[in-house]
């Protein structure tokens, strides 16, 4: 059932998480499998009701920490789950009961990993990361890190089941950076070959790799931002993948009033009035996630109409200008991200003016906002953070 939501939500659109899922398939070589990459409860957008939406799309899907990997085990993700991240060895059991697989690359990692396997009688599942250049996580891609990744697949109880490497500057026009770490993880896997070491599932790419660079895509492609309707960047093509964005974010309208010239508006006084204006009070601010440096910088739509930011964005609300909107009442609809009339804001404009991160500010959308899923035009399901309980205390 949906609860009305009268002071802000986000809505997540499915067909179009779908159809960039589709998009993305389209240019990549048939054999290629995609793994939904929701960390970061699905950047944002909700981890479940976007895994569950993809599920028909994906070999896989990858996640940030145990946790984000429990959760969909415990709404019936079935798929393989990958960690991308380094998870702590007392969450290994956990993931070996849940067949989560964890990412590997150092000897400890792996003697915790087989202990714990061997000890509940059953084969860990893992992926190998190897560090060709993002200098974050993985063994070297040289000599030393193939005898370690030997070494490591020989142990007892586990099994590499993939190996990948990460991009650090796919995502800029210039892609000679990205093709030298592919070069290094081609070699690096050479080199295991050549000890008799042979990794089923091999992986490297991201969402701009996915778009500029298909051919890395090797076994399987790991899309992120562009699930969600965003490029990587403002430098890859769009053309060959064309995407549409799932989230929107809407408010109400909760005053409206007149003020005359001198008069200011906000924390600090950084807006003055030079004219009498007519300004509307939104409920939103940077407690929900919306950017703060946005302040006098950023624009909601109001009637289809483009209503300047008046000042700083506080806490729990703004206030804009709608002068030349005079229909504005209380409980008028605001976009604050999405489409309106002719109006449309991308996350990607709110980055720009306010100097901020498109991946970022979809990820801090904040608890206190609800999502809700449509799909076919239909609300299909809502996450609310409100709805915790507490029944010990
Ligand atoms: C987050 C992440 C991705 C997804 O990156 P996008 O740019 O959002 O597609 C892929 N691989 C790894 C290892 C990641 O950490």
């Amino acid at each position: 059932m949906r609860k009305a939501y009268t002071r802000v939500y986000a809505e997540i659109d499915l067909d179009a998480v779908v159809f960039n899922m589709e998009s993305m398939k389209n240019n990549l070589a048939p054999g290629t499998g995609l793994v939904g990459v929701v960390k970061a409860d699905g950047y944002g957008h909700g981890s479940v009701p976007v895994a569950r939406a993809i599920d028909f799309y994906v070999e896989a899907y990858a996640v940030a920490t145990a946790e984000e990997g429990l959760l969909l085990r415990r709404h019936g993700i079935r798929k393989p789950v990958l960690i991308l991240g380094p998870v702590h060895k007392s969450h290994y059991k956990r993931l070996i009961e849940q067949k989560i697989r964890p990412v590997i690359f150092t000897m400890e990692q792996a003697d915790a990993l087989s202990k714990e396997a061997v000890k509940l009688g059953k084969t860990a599942l893992f992926h190998l990361a190897v560090d060709t250049g993002m200098s974050r996580i993985g063994l070297d891609g040289d000599e030393n890190g193939a005898r370690l990744a030997v070494k490591i697949c020989n142990l007892p109880g586990i099994r590499a089941e993939g190996i990948f490497t990460h991009f650090a500057r796919a995502d800029e026009s210039d892609k000679s950076w990205a093709k030298a770490q592919l070069d290094s993880f081609m070699h690096f896997l050479d080199l295991l070959e050549s000890q008799g070491v042979q990794i089923p599932i091999r992986h490297c790419a991201n969402s701009a790799a996915i778009i500029d660079l298909p051919g890395t895509s090797l076994s399987w492609a790991r899309a992120g931002i562009s699930m969600y309707g965003m490029y990587p960047s403002d430098e890859v093509a769009k053309e060959p993948v064309p995407l549409q964005p799932a989230m929107s974010l809407k408010s109400f309208v909760t005053y409206v009033k007149e003020i005359g010239p001198g008069r200011q508006v906000s924390y600090g006084g950084t807006f003055v009035a030079k004219t009498p204006m007519r300004i509307a009070t939104i409920p939103v601010g940077y407690g929900d996630g919306y950017p703060r440096n946005l302040s006098g910088r950023g624009y909601v739509l109001i009637q289809g109409r483009r209503a300047p930011i008046l000042g700083r964005v506080c806490m729990d609300q703004l206030m804009v200008d709608v002068s030349g909107i005079p229909e504005v009442d209380m409980d008028t609809g605001v976009t604050l991200i999405g489409k309106d009339g002719q109006e449309e804001i991308r996350v990607e404009d709110l980055a720009e003016w306010g100097g901020g991160f498109h991946y970022e500010i979809v990820c801090d959308i904040g608890k206190r906002v609800p999502r809700v899923y449509l799909r076919g035009g239909e609300v299909v399901g809502s996450k609310d953070y409100f709805e915790d309980e507490y029944p010990e205390f």
